[in-house]
């Protein structure tokens, strides 16, 4: 069962899951519209949805419609990934962002505790607890300084996973992330945005790219790596916690260095900085030290800033170039 299989993530670990014999079910949001494009290769494959892929209504705050789905699915494995993901927009919304990334988890792991056949449960939790951290990299050890919206709500949510643990005995597990991309990732997020105007501007469709504070650094790793780790926490003889990192910290200047270079142009030519997108904290640095996951999981990340950045354009100037109607 998964919770946010719609997201990034989500989708990933679905197809993971699927490609390893398991029956997958995800818990989605009731909207008006029924497009979910990361799904929509599954959606078509007539042995798999409905069959092997089998998704159910429900908000992350529901839970009762929570509670009665996972009495009757008897999932073996809980995967939580869903809420409010956006660190920027985390201060438009604080209310949202602590409703479900804080308190959707704390629900969640409520019905859990009441389940009389318990699922192993995964929280994907997040780089930014600890926020403007003293010491680098950090490890599971590291003391949660957070200095945003989402990463107060997510040191809530983590917390909460390690005292359902620690004091009810829950199969619970904390999938300490840091930012993990791909061609999937939400536009709104730095590095697509950037891929996605990189093949804009290559394509002669875009002129400029408006930006905020380049003056971050993160550890950037992809996608698909992250969601296997996930499965692989879960298949160990107890729970813990994990940080899922590459080790290395990039500036965004690197990674738009990255993507411009990959369609043979020069950032500083498109680049305009833009208030509107600056946000009114801000964690500078983080990387992250994940030998534990390496030493237990026998896992490291596998795909390099640039690699992952032309992936991405790539992927962007295909979607660009198919999608009629931006033709000129
Ligand atoms: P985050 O690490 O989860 O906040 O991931 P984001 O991709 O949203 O942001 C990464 C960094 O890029 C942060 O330091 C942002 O302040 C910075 N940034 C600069 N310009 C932008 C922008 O236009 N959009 C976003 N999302 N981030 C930006």
């Amino acid at each position: 069962m998964l919770t946010g299989i719609t997201g990034q993530d989500g989708s990933y670990l679905a197809e993971q899951l699927l490609s390893r014999d398991y029956e997958v079910h995800g818990l989605v949001r009731r909207t008006s519209t029924t497009q979910r494009v990361r799904l929509d290769k599954l959606f078509h494959d007539s042995d798999v949805y409905n069959k092997r892929l089998f998704l159910h209504y429900a908000d992350l705050d529901d839970t009762t419609t929570i509670r009665r789905i996972l009495l009757k699915t008897e999932p073996d494995e809980l995967y939580h990934l869903a809420g409010q993901s956006h660190v920027g927009a985390s201060f438009e919304i604080p209310e949202t962002t602590c409703q479900f990334t804080g308190m959707g988890t704390l629900k969640l792991l409520e019905i859990v505790r009441d389940l009389a056949k318990q699922p192993r449960f995964l929280h994907i939790s997040s780089s930014e607890i600890f926020g403007r951290p003293q010491t680098a990299p950090q490890n599971e050890e590291t003391a949660m300084r957070p200095v945003t919206p989402y990463g107060v709500a997510k040191t809530f949510a983590t917390n909460m996973v390690r005292l359902y643990r620690d004091s009810f005995g829950l199969f619970a597990c904390n999938a300490i992330c840091y930012n993990h991309e791909s061609e999937r990732r939400g536009e709104s997020f730095v590095t697509r945005k950037i891929t996605k105007a990189a093949a804009a501007i290559s394509l002669g469709r875009q002129k400029k790219l408006k930006l905020g504070s380049l003056d971050g650094k993160r550890d950037w790793g992809y996608a698909p790596d992250y969601t296997d780790a996930m499965w692989r926490m879960l298949q160990q003889p107890g729970p813990d916690d994990y940080i899922l990192a590459t080790g290395f910290a990039h500036s965004i200047r690197d990674f738009l260095d990255a993507a411009f270079k990959a369609v043979n142009l020069d950032w500083q030519d498109y680049v305009e900085q833009d208030p509107k997108y600056m946000r009114p904290s801000e964690v500078t640095q983080l990387v992250g030290d994940a030998s534990k996951a390496k030493e237990k999981l026998g896992w490291t990340a596998t795909t390099n800033l640039h690699e992952l950045a032309k992936r991405m354009v790539r992927s962007d100037r295909e979607q660009q170039q198919n999608a009629s109607y931006l033709s000129p």
